[in-house]
């Protein structure tokens, strides 16, 4: 077996474990690989070993190991999440190309998705991107201001809203994880008993991928420890 085969083995069994934990179903939980800096065989290797839902940061480096993924495995089922910020100048091949996309954060960006998603494909998957760590350098929409863009998002016609993301700052302490996705999760409901049709919480990593699900995580984005260490700079 391959290391990319043994190390998607394990975060499953973390998965399932950590849904067992609360009495979740571990098929509640979709395992999204973040395949960000690594190459397109790599993804073929996750490929091989099950995995079908790949997640990118940078846009011009997802579109050609999409292209490349697509040419050796011409009639594979695989879906694309984009999940890194988003530059209003680059939305038009984000929605050409991914089916869903967790960072959106402002209005005006979701408006640009809709817009310019092909009426030949499915409305796009969204998830907005909620700062729970209240750090004015990360992205994010303040929970207010989320829920502003979430109503939005609905109305949409070429948009499908899903749910909400967050990358809550890195800690060691399990409490604090468990707390910003607490909040997170606590944003969720409330849209939700508002009536907006959410069936999405995309949250957790490698390292607190637990704690995400303990707070209701449905898709936790994993790349390190599937793929390993990221070893080249952002491009
Ligand atoms: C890189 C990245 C991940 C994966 O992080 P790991 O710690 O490598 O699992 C998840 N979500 C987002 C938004 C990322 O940018």
């Amino acid at each position: 077996m391959s290391v990319i085969a043994q190390n998607l083995q394990a975060v499953r069994a973390r998965i399932a474990q950590a849904a067992r934990a609360v009495s979740r179903d571990p098929h509640e939980v979709t395992l999204l690989a973040v395949s960000k800096t690594f190459s397109a065989e790599d993804v073929g290797e996750a490929m091989a070993a099950g995995q079908t839902a790949f997640g990118e940061n940078y846009l011009q480096e997802a579109l050609d190991k999409m292209a490349a993924v697509r040419s050796m495995f011409p009639h594979a089922p695989i879906s694309w999440h984009f999940i890194g910020p988003i530059q209003s100048n680059k939305t038009r091949p984000i929605a050409e190309h991914f089916d869903w996309v967790h960072s959106v954060d402002r209005e005006k960006i979701a408006q640009r998705l809709s817009d310019q998603r092909p009426d030949h494909l499915p409305p796009l998957n969204v998830c907005v991107q909620v700062n729970v760590s209240q750090e004015a350098s990360k992205s994010g929409a303040g929970t207010e201001e989320a829920a502003i863009i979430a109503r939005a998002v609905a109305e949409m016609p070429r948009l499908r809203l899903r749910g909400l993301m967050a990358i809550p700052e890195p800690t060691d302490d399990v409490m604090q994880q468990r707390a910003a996705f607490r909040q997170l999760r606590e944003l969720y409901e409330a849209l939700h008993a508002d009536g907006l049709p959410l069936d999405t919480l995309s949250m957790g990593m490698s390292g607190d991928l637990e704690a995400a699900i303990a707070e209701g995580a449905t898709i936790v984005r994993v790349g390190t420890a599937i793929f390993g260490a990221r070893e080249y700079a952002k491009p």
